[in-house]
């Protein structure tokens, strides 16, 4: 078989629990000194992304420090979904 669909792993394809479409993975990132972004792959934002403020994210509404976090976006229902937990 030469199949190379891309969705087919599983790893990199998350269903939206609201509208069931396909949701994109990419990173949150943010450095506390400018707008929280989302880069659909496996690279965070870069300076230049940045610069531009693409892919800002508007809840976002103040950050302290760098950060990254792995998460899922459905554009239709523009909602992100990422996995968490608190440390107390
Ligand atoms: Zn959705």
């Amino acid at each position: 078989m030469t199949d190379v669909s891309e969705t087919v792993s599983g790893i990199n394809a998350a269903e939206c629990p609201y509208c069931g479409q396909e949701m994109q993975k990419g990173i949150l990132s943010g450095d506390g000194r400018s707008a929280v972004t989302f880069k659909p792959g496996e690279k965070k934002t870069g300076w230049f992304d940045r610069f531009l403020s693409i892919g800002a994210v508007t809840a976002a509404k103040h950050t302290l420090a760098a950060f990254t976090i792995d998460a899922y976006y459905c554009g239709s229902c523009k909602k992100m979904i990422f996995d968490t937990d608190i440390k107390q």
